[in-house]
């Protein structure tokens, strides 16, 4: 009878350490800043039936250049989400209109809501002719 074990089990294959490139990287904070600013946003737009058909890619957009600066200027990372939220305004603003209107003066023109601090952490909408804080952003939908 031959012997089927003449192959030295010492198969490299076998041997192999598990590559670190095989690990799923760790969510850094600008990541897990990326992503809650897109969760905010994306509820506010939600909670705002905003129609445009493309405003997702916006805030991809939006998204992708903001990962650029924090990446220059980690220390920005808090504002993260009230700047995603003012770029997602301006590019609705000249593809959709003013958004968010605000919900708080009955009487009037129609205005938008704006982001208060412009940058820093912890980002309101704010109407600035009744003076009041409206919601936190990604909060738009709990009025
Ligand atoms: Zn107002």
């Amino acid at each position: 009878m031959a012997s089927s074990d003449s192959t030295p089990d010492d198969d490299p294959i076998d041997e192999r350490v598990d590559d670190p490139r095989d690990e799923p990287a760790p969510i850094s904070p600008l990541e897990r800043a990326l992503h809650a600013a897109r969760a905010l946003v994306l509820a506010d737009l939600a909670a705002r039936e905003v129609v445009a058909a493309d405003v997702v890619s916006m805030m991809e957009e939006s998204i992708v250049q903001r990962r650029w600066w924090v990446e220059q200027w980690p220390e920005g990372v808090e504002y993260v989400a009230g700047l995603v939220a003012q770029d997602v305004q301006d590019a609705l603003l000249e593809a959709y209109g003013r958004w968010p209107l605000c919900p708080v003066c009955a009487s009037g023109d129609p205005h938008a809501l704006e982001v208060e601090p412009e940058l820093g952490p912890d980002p309101h909408w704010v109407c600035h002719q009744a003076g009041v804080k409206v919601a936190a952003v990604g909060n738009l939908g709990s009025l």
